[in-house]
């Protein structure tokens, strides 16, 4: 993959608009993030929308998480739809409320107006499908954090320290009224 080749400048795109098909096989975009285990593959369609470029298609790849709670690796497929319009960053300063309004259904890039950078906003959409809470299974166990025995395997016989139960008060209210 050759990146040079995302980098699209804005006056190349022709007035019917600009299709890009690439594969990103290593997963280079977002090798300073997470590993891949399948190829990024994207489909991005470019409009110019007067100063403005509106980016739609598609991207898909497999990324390798870690759960944050046993933190073992897992697979995380995503396939995200790319739906964002670019904008140049001069017209940041006199945006207007109501403009950020009308255009608040789609994600909002700014770029220098002249170069469009594909891979950028393809590296963003995938980041974008990362969950905040990253677990391997909803239902996953975690670690003991006493001894770190992965509790999705086997029990280990740690006790957790016994905390102030909410019923520990309630029992001493019960006897104090008798
Ligand atoms: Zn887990
Ligand atoms: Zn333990």
């Amino acid at each position: 993959m050759n990146r040079e080749e995302l980098k699209i400048k804005f006056e190349d795109i022709p007035p019917e608009g600009l299709s890009l098909a690439f594969e990103d096989q290593k997963g280079e975009l977002i090798r300073d993030c997470y590993p891949v285990s399948k190829p990024i593959k994207a489909k991005v369609h470019l409009m110019r929308w007067g100063i403005d470029v509106k980016v739609t298609g598609e991207v898909k790849t497999e990324l390798v998480l870690s759960c944050d709670r046993c933190l073992k690796e897992f697979p995380f497929p995503v396939e995200a739809n790319i739906n964002v319009l670019l904008e140049p960053v001069a017209t940041l300063s006199r945006m207007k409320e109501e403009v950020r309004l009308k255009k608040d259904e789609l994600d909002v890039i700014f770029f220098d107006g002249i170069t469009v950078e594909v891979d950028e906003v393809v590296r963003e959409e995938i980041l974008l499908a990362v969950p905040m809470r990253k677990l391997c299974n909803e239902a996953c166990k975690g670690l003991c954090p006493l001894c770190g025995q992965d509790l999705n395997e086997k029990t280990c016989g740690c006790k957790p320290a016994v905390k102030d139960s909410p019923f520990a008060i309630l029992k001493k209210l019960v006897v104090s009224s008798r």
